[in-house]
């Protein structure tokens, strides 16, 4: 039994890494990192990681943990990526990461971000002098194809997996939303599921009734160009 650090964000190859690890008898700890400048992706995204929490919690009483991670607000057009890469760095390293046996981050093979592995990793043992106790940094999935993750995780749970970034809230409360059909992801999502017959995920979800107050927040980074700022904590608003 080891536990586990995991970058948590309810897209389909984190939220099966927090299963395998469950599977295997893993303690883990998933943070989700919120990224301010997408207000929708965000409301929606929080929403099901927390129909995820409570399924994970079902089939693995007490074995798995939410955290809310850092707030980020990312104005920066186009080049958001290693942006985005230091603050899950700071941001797993702000969630006492000393404290697990292993930190894991879920990309897998023909991912946007397998070509940074080594910045992450850079970047990881840069910002390791700011905690007691270096941590191990894994990819585990990084030899597994979507394809095959996505056959391994049971359906209940790809169900509520999220895809889009850009999602219209067709209603406030309960939430209702619809995935944009336009965005990078949700072309990707369509050329997977016509190539290999992948499904994950619904066009429409409703809401959750968990209290935001129960989830810990950690401060907001504030990304503009070059400047990270960090600021108070605010509460997350959740329907
Ligand atoms: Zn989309």
């Amino acid at each position: 039994m080891k536990r586990v650090l995991i970058s948590f964000s309810g897209g389909l190859d984190s939220t099966y890494l927090v299963y395998d690890n469950l599977k295997n008898g893993n303690i883990v700890t998933g943070v989700y990192t919120t990224i301010e400048n997408n207000v929708n992706k965000t409301r929606v995204e929080l929403n099901q990681i927390k129909k995820l929490e409570k399924l994970f919690l079902e089939e693995f009483p007490n074995n798995f943990n939410l955290e809310i991670g850092m707030k980020i607000n990312a104005q920066s057009g186009n080049d958001v990526t290693m942006k985005q890469i230091s603050i899950w760095i700071i941001s797993l390293l702000y969630s006492r990461s000393s404290t697990y046996d292993e930190v894991q981050i879920g990309a897998v093979m023909n991912d946007d971000m397998i070509s940074f592995l080594d910045d992450i990793k850079n970047l990881w043992d840069a910002f390791s002098f700011v905690v007691p106790k270096k941590t191990p940094l894994i990819f585990p999935l990084m030899k597994k194809s979507k394809c095959e993750i996505s056959n391994l995780l049971p359906q209940k749970y790809k169900d509520l997996v999220v895809f889009c970034e850009d999602p219209k809230i067709i209603n406030d409360i309960p939430l209702l939303f619809e995935n944009c059909n336009n965005c990078h992801s949700c072309k990707r999502y369509k050329y997977e599921s016509d190539l290999w017959g992948l499904t994950y995920g619904q066009i429409q979800q409703n809401i959750s009734d968990s209290d935001p107050a129960a989830y810990p927040t950690y401060p907001t980074i504030k990304i503009m160009g070059s400047d990270v700022d960090l600021e108070p904590a605010e509460n997350v608003n959740i329907h």
